[in-house]
């Protein structure tokens, strides 16, 4: 997910504390068919895994965005990302999610957001207003998480990516329709 003023600083190829090189993945576009894709679940939390998630990082940092999903990068499995730290001073609040489950869904939120597979759209979507989560992490480690505020929209929005539904789902047919055309524009080049 991106947001309009989101004002992440770019991270350049680093290594990782646990020693392996990171790399930038290419984020697909809508659209790409691999965006309507079923992912599937996660059940081996290896170094293959722990890489998976330090290059999503990365590439969400880069983008720069606050939330970035497997399947955006082509990977089909349920997991992704969220930092919705955004300012400058404050401390990175990197969340990764792994076969996430919504436990609840409460209230209702319009709010306007971006896709970093949507590059240049902006829309207005309504959202629960509060979620409650149960995930694992990047180790395998269950955890449950409620969340409020652009932390939840962002977790509805990257879960979206997981089952194949992506922001102009929400939209109304005409709105749906100018997006469309506007990514098949700046596709066209
Ligand atoms: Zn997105």
């Amino acid at each position: 997910m991106l947001l309009p003023a989101a004002d992440v600083k770019k991270v350049e190829t680093s290594t990782s504390s646990r020693g392996y090189s990171m790399a930038l993945r290419t984020i697909l576009h809508y659209p790409d068919k691999r965006l309507r894709e079923l992912a599937q679940p996660v059940n081996r939390f290896d170094g293959d895994l722990a890489k998976l998630v330090a290059d999503m990082a990365e590439t969400m940092y880069a983008a720069p965005g606050v939330g970035l999903a497997a399947p955006q990068i082509g990977v089909s499995m349920r997991i992704f990302l969220v930092d919705v730290a955004t300012g400058e001073d404050q401390p990175s609040d990197l969340r990764t999610f792994v076969n996430p489950v919504f436990l609840e869904r409460v209230g209702e939120v319009r709010c306007e957001e971006g896709c970093l597979s949507f590059p240049g759209v902006h829309e207005e979507i309504t959202r629960a207003e509060r979620v409650a989560v149960r995930a694992l992490d990047a180790e395998g480690q269950r955890f449950e998480l409620e969340a409020e505020g652009l932390l939840a929209i962002a977790i509805q929005h990257e879960h979206d990516h997981l089952e194949g539904k992506l922001m102009v789902d929400h939209l109304s047919l005409l709105r749906r329709r100018l997006v469309h055309r506007a990514m098949m524009k700046r596709a066209a080049g």
